[in-house]
């Protein structure tokens, strides 16, 4: 099957998505993602690392997040990175910022603190085993529903989550030269 894959282009490192998308495969078709038409041609969706309140308050405006949303609840697999998965969130711990509601999950932004902003370290992530988590001020998952299944931790916490079609990480593996998580992005079923 022919498939076609966006990248929410608001705002952020979709440019590396879309880089890290072609190492994966060659031919893959992808497209930029910033308004509700843009999306009606895409089967897949990445929302990729940037600035999690600046895009969910445009998201919110041009109404790319309520068309998200509807497409989600038909089941269209929907990856977030970073920012990305803070946008797919329940509940962003201490803040009542736009968010999708997309994982049953409740994460903190830049949890990692000021002292470490952005580290680079070895995950395990369910079913690929080792990969290099990159993380830019990265949130972590502080509670998650049953339906949510952890697919790394990185010391004691949750850095990447699944939720059916939908997955979340910390880390950014856009930012490696690993193509598998893009890869397996790419093989799942709409
Ligand atoms: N700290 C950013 C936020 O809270 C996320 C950082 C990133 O996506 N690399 O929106």
């Amino acid at each position: 099957m022919q498939r076609k894959v966006g990248v929410v282009a608001v705002q952020g490192d979709y440019a590396m998505h879309i880089a890290a998308l072609r190492r994966a495969d060659a031919g893959v078709d992808v497209c930029e993602v910033r308004t509700p038409e843009d999306l009606s041609t895409v089967d897949r969706l990445i929302i990729p690392g940037g600035e999690s309140s600046t895009v969910g308050l445009l998201m919110q405006r041009f109404g790319l997040g309520e068309a998200i949303i509807e497409r989600a609840a038909k089941g269209m697999p929907i990856w977030g990175t970073c920012m990305g998965m803070i946008l797919m969130a329940r509940e962003v711990e201490g803040r009542d910022q736009y968010r999708l509601g997309l994982l049953d999950i409740t994460v903190r932004r830049n949890a990692f603190g000021t002292q470490v902003h952005s580290f680079e370290d070895s995950v395990t992530v369910t079913g690929f085993g080792e990969t290099l988590g990159v993380f830019i001020r990265a949130p972590i998952v502080t509670q998650h529903g049953p339906g949510v299944e952890v697919l790394a931790t990185y010391g004691e916490q949750i850095v990447a989550v699944r939720e059916g079609n939908r997955i979340g990480t910390a880390f950014h593996p856009e930012l490696t030269d690993d193509p598998r998580m893009h890869a397996w992005f790419l093989s799942l079923d709409n």
